[in-house]
């Protein structure tokens, strides 16, 4: 594959390398940008999306900070200054690094290294490519071109090696062939084969972004799945379930790593619990678990008493309901009108409060708690008795 002449970089974001290299320093753009530019390049759509570039640079983040004005200390530790451009949108600038130690977590790094020694210690060829903003020349000493072309994942250099370095890479390697619907190179996917078992090393919170970027990004979830069961990375951190859930509408929807996570694994607030995510995700998985999946029928009250007991997971229920099936389910449509009309289905919304059944004359204490759910019982039954006066008028008629 040959490179395009120039690339249609910013101006913003120009000014931001111009000033390095005024200053003696080497800039190049890296990372995911280039491969992405290159791509559409290939692709032949040639509309840009608006580029976040990463730089990677001789300068050490000391003089990094000292040459621009706004800059955020986002990962000092391993080079990585950020700097924001005229509009404020912050780019990245790393110092070239190589690292020196890694114990398949955490890499020591080591500054004062060239262009070539940064590329060789990145991940995949596809991801070693670099483009000078200001001589508009590419660096491409693994043939990450030619992969993108072959729509090839492959590490550099030794695989077994590069995986063992950071075992995060195998799960990177994944996401990547997903992602662009590619082919592992097969001497790296038997290295991430081999490493498998090793993925239990990971950090939970490195292993979620993986998984639930992954899920965002890949173009089919079942591909996705696949590769994360074959890899051996399914055993270790989430074990899937047998899904028949139909992937097309999987694949349509905008993708929720939560409701997918719940759609593909047995038990998915447990798998959330471990993978370290929010207790906002954790909890809404609880519900979507706890269920029930659907109405005991499809009339307007079985409807009711459904989103009466699942709250707030009812949206949830119903997508995971057209997942499974791959239909809308019969009683969406009751579901929906029913909370259109705001139809009460908690204590709360009932037209009457536990002060009014105590001055009806109900004795404080757990009375009143069950009053206010014989209440709510009537109301779900018929939702027009939900006015103070009737309400009232059924207070007083107690036994
Ligand atoms: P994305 O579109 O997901 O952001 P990206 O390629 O930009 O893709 P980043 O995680 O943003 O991925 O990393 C930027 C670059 O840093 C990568 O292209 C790769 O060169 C390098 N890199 C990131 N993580 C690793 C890793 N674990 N090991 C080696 N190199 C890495
Ligand atoms: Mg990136």
């Amino acid at each position: 594959m040959s490179f395009p002449a120039t690339l249609p970089i910013p101006d913003e974001v120009l000014e931001i390398a111009r000033r390095l290299d005024d200053a003696g320093h080497e800039v190049w753009c890296v990372g995911g940008a280039i491969r992405d530019t290159l791509l559409r390049t290939r692709t032949g759509s040639s509309a840009l999306e608006p580029f976040d570039v990463d730089f990677a640079t001789s300068a050490t983040p000391e003089q990094v900070q000292a040459l621009f004005r706004r800059t955020v200390g986002v990962g000092i530790k391993h080079g990585t200054v950020g700097v924001l451009d005229r509009h404020r949108v912050l780019h990245e600038v790393t110092t070239f690094r190589r690292d020196v130690t890694t114990d398949g977590r955490h890499a020591v790094v080591a500054f004062g290294v060239s262009l070539a020694d940064d590329l060789a210690r990145r991940d995949f060829t596809i991801n070693a490519i670099a483009y000078h903003p200001l001589r508009h020349e590419w660096r491409d000493p693994f043939d990450g071109a030619g992969d993108l072309a072959r729509g090839l994942i492959r590490a550099v250099g030794d695989p077994a090696q590069r995986f063992r370095e950071d075992y995060l890479r195998v799960l990177r390697a994944i996401r990547f062939a997903a992602r662009f619907g590619f082919e592992i190179d097969a001497a790296t996917w038997e290295a991430a084969r081999a490493a498998g078992p090793s993925l239990d090393q990971l950090s939970a919170e490195r292993v979620r972004d993986e998984w639930f970027k992954g899920l965002r990004t890949t173009r089919s979830v079942a591909r996705l799945v696949d590769l994360w069961t074959r890899v051996g990375a399914a055993d270790v951190w989430i074990p899937f379930r047998a899904v028949s859930f139909s992937a097309a509408e999987a694949d349509r929807s905008p993708r929720d790593p939560v409701l997918l996570t719940s759609l593909l694994v047995a038990d998915p607030a447990g798998a959330l619990r471990r993978l370290r995510a929010s207790n906002a995700e954790i909890a809404r998985a609880e519900a979507i678990q706890r269920g029930p999946e659907e109405p005991a029928a499809d009339t307007p009250e079985a409807v009711r008493r459904w989103r009466a007991v699942v709250l707030g997971a009812a949206d949830d229920l119903m997508a995971i309901w057209r997942h499974r099936h791959g239909a809308v389910p019969g009683w969406a449509a009751a579901a929906l009108d029913s909370r259109a009309r705001q139809e009460p289905v908690t204590r709360g919304e009932l037209a009457i409060d536990g002060s009014d059944i105590a001055a009806a004359g109900v004795p404080p204490g757990p009375a009143i708690g069950a009053m206010l759910d014989q209440l709510l019982d009537r109301v779900l039954t018929d939702p027009s008795l939900n006015t103070r006066e009737q309400l009232a008028a059924i207070v007083r008629s107690r036994p």
